[in-house]
């Protein structure tokens, strides 16, 4: 498999670097979306701003979106301003507001004027919420139903929004006022008879974390629930948004290197004196 795994590589580098646009769109596009990231990550200046050329903005987002934030926004300098504001509309909205945690105040303002107006105002609207809260990691496409919608008229609505929903793994049922008052798992829905009504189906024992909460909690109440997501609500119990199990993992990753670096930092500066 490596070996094959390592012709391949040589390939797209070849018809990349001889600016064979379509055997490089064909082959790079056949890897994963992390090996196209590592891919990417290791060619020149030259070859990244091929890369940009012959890829379009989605397929531009789902390598960002791949890569160690440290080190994207310097890819988005380089880029076309203008493309680079396609890529940040293209990606779903919690990525995109990574990103732009990383970036210069200056720079986040002139991408938000220039990008698509709706992806804009959604990501505007998240990057009000507190650093490292529920706010900040959820993201806003999410599956909403109706309590008195049944089942079929519910596996309609996933059928619309699963191309751009983050997760279509749980559909979370609201009342009239849009609040959270129920949930069901993809496998509810399936099983279920087409002409039960939601409300008969969705189980009430709703587990949800508050817009505010930190994202340690978060993590800690995944470890707890086993969900593969979590939805986020206000006080007065309207849905948010959800925060997906790669979302945390990440967060975990983060607060893991964060300890780390405190313990190490302690064990240089603190050392009680051996004299
Ligand atoms: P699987 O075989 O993949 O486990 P499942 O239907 O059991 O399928 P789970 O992810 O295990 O799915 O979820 C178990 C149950 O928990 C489902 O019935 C689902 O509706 C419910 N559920 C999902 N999210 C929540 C939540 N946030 N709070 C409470 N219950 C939830
Ligand atoms: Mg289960």
């Amino acid at each position: 498999y490596e070996e094959k795994y390592k012709a391949h590589w040589d390939k797209v580098y070849e018809d990349l670097s001889n600016e064979l646009t379509d055997n490089f769109r064909e082959e790079f596009l056949d890897m994963h979306p992390y090996d196209q990231s590592l891919f990417f990550i290791e060619q020149s200046k030259e070859n990244r701003m091929r890369i940009y050329a012959y890829l379009s903005p989605d397929e531009l987002a789902e390598i960002m979106i791949n890569i160690e934030l440290d080190n994207t926004p310097a890819y988005f300098k380089e880029m076309n301003p203008r493309l680079g504001a396609m890529v940040l509309s293209e990606m779903p909205a919690d990525d995109a507001v990574d990103i732009f945690n990383e970036m210069d105040k200056e720079e986040v303002v002139s991408f938000l004027t220039i990008m698509d107006k709706e992806a804009a105002e959604e990501i505007k609207h998240l990057l009000h919420y507190e650093e490292k809260t529920a706010g900040s990691i959820m993201t806003t496409e999410f599956v909403a139903v109706y309590k008195s919608q049944t089942t079929e008229q519910a596996m309609q609505q996933l059928k619309e929004d699963a191309p751009d929903a983050e997760t279509i793994y749980y559909l979370y049922v609201l009342d009239e006022d849009k609040r959270l008052v129920g949930v069901l798992s993809l496998r509810d829905l399936i099983v279920a008879d087409e002409k039960t009504k939601l409300e008969e189906v969705m189980s009430e024992k709703i587990v949800a974390v508050s817009v505010a909460k930190d994202q340690e909690e978060i993590a800690q109440m995944f470890r707890d629930y086993d969900f593969l997501a979590l939805p986020v609500v206000d006080f007065q119990n309207h849905l948010l948004g959800i925060i997906t199990v790669d979302d945390i993992l990440d967060v975990m990753e983060e607060e893991a290197s964060e300890d780390f670096s405190k313990l190490a930092g302690i064990s240089e500066t603190d050392r009680p004196n051996d004299t």
